[in-house]
């Protein structure tokens, strides 16, 4: 198809994206993933010893020399999570937990990564909330928890746990990662404008950002989802980019879908049925 791959550049997302139109490019598509993991603001979070699940795993397949505890505890109840937990476990720790929130059969992890997590000895602390990270002389030596039975958020996304009592405990570890969700690496600038959920904003419909002919795809827009849900959001984005270098309208109302079998046509009884022309 004649497309370029240029690998190891960085594209600043102000002047970058301004330069790329300068340049002989008539639209620039941005899909930079959401690669920022997040930690939960407690006491502790920011030791020696406290990881980020994107960061971890980034280091991992990298090959690079990535040094753990014997005990880990991963917060978080995703499929990240999952891949993180496993991970650790074929890199040596000898225990490995994951704790969340939800109960074990809410869990956001597809059931065979948990299954296959148990299959590979690590325990599921399910049903808690995170006090702390507790150190020892400054070193990582656990997880303070309480338990809970249930917790709800507001319209602000701030969460409200059903607290069963004020008795917390620890889940031992000397190295803690969290998965607890990640978000493109982007600031608000000219070009580029960050929602409320962190996601870059652009136009749902058009795909495209106040800056005609800068347009997204994938989690950098959507949320962390999928790679085929990347591929799918690609696709629109092309046809969206395909329209605007073409001079076409953006917005198209979609004609409304209706099954074959919803048509009824009424023929009337007189009428001669003949052989198909
Ligand atoms: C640990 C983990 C495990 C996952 N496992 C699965 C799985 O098993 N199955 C599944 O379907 N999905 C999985 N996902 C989700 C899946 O990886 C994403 O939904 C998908 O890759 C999103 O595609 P994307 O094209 O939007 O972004 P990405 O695939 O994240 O690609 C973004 C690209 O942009 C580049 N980039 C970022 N910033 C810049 C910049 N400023 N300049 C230039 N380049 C830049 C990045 O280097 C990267 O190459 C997983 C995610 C994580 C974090």
């Amino acid at each position: 198809l004649g497309v370029e791959i240029k690998t190891n550049s960085v594209i600043d997302l102000n002047q970058g994206i301004e330069d790329l139109l300068k340049q002989e490019y008539g639209a620039v598509l941005v899909a930079i993933g959401a690669h920022k993991g997040k930690k939960l603001g407690i006491p502790g979070a920011d030791l020696d010893g406290v990881l980020v699940g994107t960061s971890f795993m980034r280091d991992v397949n990298l090959g690079k020399d990535v040094k753990l505890g014997k005990k880990v505890i991963v917060i978080g109840g995703g499929n990240v999570a999952m891949d993180c937990a496993r991970s650790a476990r074929r890199l040596g720790a000898a225990e490995v937990g994951v704790s969340c929130l939800e109960c074990c059969d809410d869990m956001p992890a597809d059931i065979t990564e948990v299954d296959q997590a148990r299959e590979e000895g690590i325990e599921i602390y399910d049903s808690r909330t995170f006090t702390k990270i507790v150190s020892n002389d400054g070193k990582v030596a656990g997880v303070g928890c309480l338990e809970i039975t249930g917790c709800t958020f507001d319209d602000d996304g701030g969460p409200h746990f059903d607290v069963v009592n004020d008795e917390e405990h620890t889940l031992e570890a000397d190295t803690v990662i969290f998965a607890i969700g990640q978000v493109p690496e982007v600031s608000d600038s000219r070009i580029v404008k960050v929602s409320k959920m962190g996601t870059i904003d652009a136009d749902s419909e058009t795909l495209m950002l106040e800056t005609n002919g800068v347009f997204v795809a994938g989690d950098c827009f959507s949320g962390v989802a999928s790679i085929i849900d990347a591929i799918a959001g690609g696709q629109k984005s092309a046809s969206k980019i395909h329209r605007y270098l073409q001079g076409d309208v953006l917005r198209v109302i979609p004609t409304s879908e209706i099954a074959a079998t919803e048509i009824k046509v009424e023929i009337p009884s007189e009428t001669e049925k003949k052989e198909r022309q």
